[in-house]
């Protein structure tokens, strides 16, 4: 069974346990390594979108930035923050980053210029936004309501379509290690009427092509009672040969390795044979 993720989260952003406690309670689960993959979400209009109070409300409004040169100084300090308190630890500690891609004229570059400058060991690229056409406004993809008329239902549709469409740019730019949960937006109750799949399988394609890894994440099971991604996406995964890392996303200690079993279960029924791994 694989024993490490590299998609957890700590109280850097919005985890519910600190580095030294989810460092410790991998080395309680006998692993060798983990990764650490706090959110990186910098858009100018962040604090604009229109479900931001409620991540005020939570308490983790913190991990929304709209200013690269002060998102640039907390990373260095979280950085020398991570190193000092990871070499405490018997176990490999890789530094990394979820970061949601934007598209908004000029965030690429200066997205690129912020990697240059800050100490870390890989990037996924995890996507929890829909988005204007030009990229400027963002709707949180889990929140987004709208009516179920015809004309709300159209607008949904073309911002889910757009959405499909960002991941795919995200994984053509050639910047991260690896995708996290595709289907993410399943979470969002409207997805249900437009599955998406071509959409998704365009993104598989695209892996394919960048010879990009993509994750199972077992915290589908916990939120939408099925993986991420769905069945039908996993297989296309596979049969491309696309490398699998499996994912817990935890948040809490408890959650690290939760339902590993559960996915090393459904690899092993659909055949896959190429799994990833750091170094
Ligand atoms: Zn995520
Ligand atoms: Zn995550």
């Amino acid at each position: 069974m694989q024993q490490f993720s590299y998609h957890t989260h700590t109280t850097f952003s919005d985890g519910r346990n600190t580095l030294d406690e989810m460092l410790q309670q991998a080395v309680n689960l006998g692993w060798k390594e983990i990764g650490i993959s706090d959110h990186l979400i910098i858009h100018k209009n962040v604090k604009k979108s229109p479900f931001y109070h409620i991540f005020v409300e939570r308490g983790v409004s913190h991990i929304y930035r709209d200013d690269f040169d002060k998102a640039c100084e907390e990373l260095i300090k979280n950085a020398a923050f991570f190193r000092e308190t990871a070499a405490k630890y018997p176990i490999k500690a890789y530094l990394g980053y979820e970061v949601d891609f934007f598209t908004y004229k000029g965030w690429l570059e200066e997205f690129k210029d912020l990697i240059k400058e800050i100490d870390h060991d890989y990037l996924i690229t995890g996507n929890h936004y829909f988005m204007s056409e030009d990229g400027e406004d963002i709707f949180d993809a889990y929140f987004y309501d709208n009516a179920e008329t015809p004309e709300g239902l159209r607008a949904f549709e073309t911002l889910l379509r757009r959405h499909y469409e960002t991941i795919a740019k995200a994984v053509e730019s050639g910047m991260f290690t690896f995708l996290a949960h595709i289907d993410y937006a399943r979470r969002n109750h409207m997805h249900k009427f437009f599955p998406m799949i071509e959409e998704q399988k365009n993104i598989v394609h695209q892996l394919k092509k960048a010879n990009m890894p993509c994750e199972l994440s077992t915290k589908g099971l916990r939120r939408i009672n099925d993986f991420f991604p769905s069945e039908p996406i996993l297989k296309e995964l596979i049969s491309q040969n696309v490398p699998i890392v499996i994912s817990d996303d935890a948040h809490y200690t408890t959650e690290l390795g939760m339902d590993f079993d559960k996915a090393e279960a459904q690899l092993e029924r659909l055949g896959c044979q190429n799994r990833f791994h750091l170094k």
